[in-house]
Formats: C-alpha cells, sequence, structure tokens
C-alpha cells in the first residue's frame, strides 16, 4: 500500500512537508504550549515561505497560527484563574 500523497495547501502539488507552528507562553508557569494543526506544503513552497512577505503567508497557515493562538490565550488565562482560585 502506498500511502496517498496529500496535496500542497497552497499549490496542490503532492506535499513533502507537514508544517505546523507551536506556540509557548513565556510569561505563565507551567509554560503553556499549543501546535496547531499541519499544514501540508510541497518543496517549492516551504522555500517560498521561508523568503514571502510575512503579508503572503497562506491563508490555511493563518488559520493555523489563529487557532493555536486562540487556544493559547483560552489556556493562558485559564491558568491564571486556577492561580486565583486555588483550593479552599
Ligand atoms: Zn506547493
Amino acid at each position: 500500500m502506498t500511502p496517498k500523497a496529500k496535496p500542497c495547501s497552497c499549490c496542490g502539488a503532492s506535499a513533502a512537508f507537514s508544517l505546523s507552528l507551536l506556540i509557548s507562553s513565556l510569561s505563565v508557569t507551567p509554560r503553556q504550549q499549543k501546535c496547531s494543526l499541519s499544514v501540508p506544503l510541497c518543496a517549492d513552497c516551504v522555500e517560498e515561505l521561508c523568503t514571502v512577505d510575512v503579508a503572503q503567508i497562506t491563508e490555511e497557515l493563518r488559520n493555523a497560527l489563529k487557532n493555536a493562538y486562540t487556544a493559547i490565550k483560552v489556556a493562558v488565562s485559564e491558568c491564571a484563574q486556577h492561580r486565583d482560585t486555588s483550593k479552599s
């Protein structure tokens, strides 16, 4: 069985890499970390991402970042609440 190649989220060619974004909090301990969903990309598009302006980052990658950022904001605020309402 050959695994079915995922299409590049950018250009539709068969993807060679899977890119995910890891975001971690520096100001909260224990450190909170969230990883975005992975975005399949072909080698050409990864190289392009390394050089293009941030404004040109693909929508899918931007959404992945948004989701990871939203998740970590929730995690960080829950962490803060735990501290405030520590066991009575
Ligand atoms: Zn591509």
